[in-house]
């Protein structure tokens, strides 16, 4: 017997026998009649017994615990009093598998569970539908991304995530013992994509995990998080870089609007389409606004969580906008990032941006400095030592083009387009401080 999904029965199919297969969400035993509700990914049926046609059947569908995975085989039967205008009358019910009884969590019980203990059961998790949405819609926004930005002529590249020394500094690096020498887990694949542009592959990307030991507990940073890393040469401006990081965004809400109807409506959101160009709001003037929303910073210093907040809400105010730039941050601010290129007319400012999306850094990214002496000029501010960085300055020294890139947080994306507070909601199996299992 054919298995047939729960959203392809239909009512005119009366008669047709078919087989569905699932978990058993619900069974009750009203007087004369048995039921049970039956869900697949697609949604949900009901199987209908009356006692007096059929006893035994009846007696084995109510004996049966909730979040069983059952095979029923059945004629479809039309009703007026189920939802979907039918019903399936059962000739066997076969248990797959029986659920012990107490579940851990309900799936569809009207008092939410703690996060904690939803993620400790991800699995049980996961069968509520708002839920198992949320990685449908991640999953869009992959797809429109490797669309967009293979249009926009990109490569996609993998680069090892076991490497010899971080990007971004020692105090977030996960060491690993690698054949007993000392390795990291990358914390992004900086590096590698500056490696690749003086290979020659002039426009790649990677979507991959990114790891950082990140000490302290936030709604925001997880130690394990997916990574949209971009890196193009030949640029003369990081204005061309930001319109690829726009591109991102701004794609992956269009593709959710206009072919994720169902998943969006679900989800209960209002998406909103961004006006283009994304406004971009130099690093001076944003700690203005900032500071108009009651966060006062000092040039130079790093705008931080409540600074990120204010400067949304004042653009929100403002201009009625979601996604906006920051520009132009200080080289004192990006000191630690040494191979950022600074403004040729004022050293004192660097090319580089964030993008922000409703008070919250979304992406990071700018031109990178590809001449040699300055580069080593910068790192020497930084206390490195150039001739250490092997692979790294190597790549500098026989041909390399000028460019820029970003890295583009996935999960800080989602968790903002879909408005959910805790950015472990839109991971599998978050990673942080104390959670390293399931
Ligand atoms: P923040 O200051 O918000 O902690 P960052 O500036 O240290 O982030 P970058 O090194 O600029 O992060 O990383 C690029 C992007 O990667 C960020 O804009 C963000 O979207 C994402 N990201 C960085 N760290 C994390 C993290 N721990 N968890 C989730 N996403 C992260
Ligand atoms: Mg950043």
């Amino acid at each position: 017997m054919r298995h047939m999904r729960t959203d392809e029965i239909r009512p005119d199919q009366e008669g047709d026998e078919i087989r569905i297969d699932g978990w058993l969400q619900e069974s009750r035993n009203l007087g004369g009649i048995a039921f049970g509700i039956i869900r697949d990914r697609f949604g949900t049926v009901q199987v209908t017994v009356k006692k007096k046609e059929n006893p035994e059947m009846a007696d084995i569908l109510a004996g049966i615990s909730r979040e069983s995975v059952v095979s029923v085989i059945g004629k479809v039967k039309r009703s007026d009093k189920t939802p979907r205008g039918f019903e399936i009358v059962p000739s066997e019910i076969r248990v797959e598998s029986m659920a012990e009884t107490p579940l851990p969590m309900g799936v569809v019980d009207k008092v939410g569970a703690e996060l904690d203990t939803r993620l400790n059961n991800r699995f049980i998790d996961l069968r509520k539908r708002r839920v198992a949405r949320i990685f449908e819609f991640k999953a869009e926004v992959l797809h429109s991304t490797r669309q967009y930005l293979r249009s926009e002529g990109f490569i996609e590249v993998n680069t090892p995530k076991i490497v010899a020394a971080g990007a971004e500094g020692g105090s977030t690096l996960f060491k690993v013992d690698y054949f007993g020498r000392n390795a990291y887990l990358a914390q992004s694949p900086q590096l590698y994509k500056q490696n690749l542009m003086a290979a020659g592959l002039e426009r790649v990307f990677e979507i991959a995990p990114a790891f950082r030991a990140e000490a302290s507990d936030t709604v925001r940073h997880l130690a394990e998080f997916m990574s949209i890393d971009v890196e193009m040469s030949f640029i003369n401006s990081s204005e061309e870089v930001m319109d690829i990081a726009e591109g991102i965004a701004f794609s992956a809400v269009d593709h959710l609007a206009k072919n994720c109807k169902a998943i969006v409506d679900e989800a209960g959101i209002d998406l909103k389409l961004p006006k283009r160009p994304f406004r971009k709001i130099p690093y001076g003037e944003a700690l203005e606004m900032a500071a108009s929303e009651g966060v006062k910073l000092e040039f130079g210093e790093d705008l931080g969580t409540e600074g990120e907040k204010a400067l949304g809400k004042a653009v929100i105010n403002q201009y009625g906008e979601e996604f906006y730039f920051i520009t132009d941050f200080p080289t004192e601010l990006k000191k630690g990032t040494f191979y950022a290129m600074r403004r040729d007319d004022r050293p004192d400012l660097t090319t580089y941006f964030d993008l922000d999306y409703r008070g919250q850094e979304i992406v990071s990214g700018g031109r990178r400095e590809h001449r040699i002496e300055k580069l080593a000029a910068q790192m020497k501010e930084n206390n490195l030592d150039p001739t250490s960085f092997g692979f790294y300055i190597d790549a500098f020294k026989y041909g390399m083009p000028p460019h820029g890139g970003f890295g583009f947080g996935l999960e800080r994306f989602l968790q903002k387009v879909l408005d959910l507070p805790n950015i472990r909601e839109v991971i599998l199996y978050p990673r942080d401080r104390l959670r390293l299992s399931p």
